[in-house]
């Protein structure tokens, strides 16, 4: 086996962002280990077995990922999203698109459609922390 590209410390924070991955595609189709080995790797994520497994059962266990009995009985463990697994996706979508506004294009936070003040206001500080402006007031 390769030695992981990714040391023990990156893993703890891209663990979650395998989760998200492998959560899309068992929402939209059947997934199996090797097949989402090959997806990740072709994202640039080269995940060994031995912490690509332990995800897709711990993600069973919570619920989320279900494993379809037929191919079980063919040797292949294949999964599918659960409701509850749909649920969360759905939620983290918006939790990637926010992050993804905010780290990749820089911008502040937008008030949620029909937010009341508050969230402008909250979206006009954060505005106000940034170094530029902070440097102005000093
Ligand atoms: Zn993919």
């Amino acid at each position: 086996m390769l030695r992981s590209m990714v040391s023990t410390a990156e893993r703890e924070i891209r663990v979650g962002l395998w989760k998200i991955h492998i959560l899309h595609h068992a929402a939209a189709r059947e997934v199996w280990g090797l097949w989402l080995l090959e997806e990740l790797a072709e994202h640039g994520h080269r995940l060994s077995p031995g912490t690509l497994y332990p995800a897709l059962a711990r993600m069973e266990r919570h619920g989320w990922l279900e494993a379809s009995q037929e191919t079980q009985a063919r040797g292949r463990r294949s999964y599918r999203a659960t409701a509850a697994g749909r649920r969360l996706l759905a939620a983290l979508k918006r939790d990637v698109a926010e992050l993804y506004r905010e780290v990749v294009l820089g911008r502040a936070p937008r008030g949620r459609a029909g937010a009341s003040g508050e969230n402008r206001g909250a979206a006009a500080r954060h505005r106000k922390r940034t170094p530029s402006t902070r440097a102005g007031t000093k």
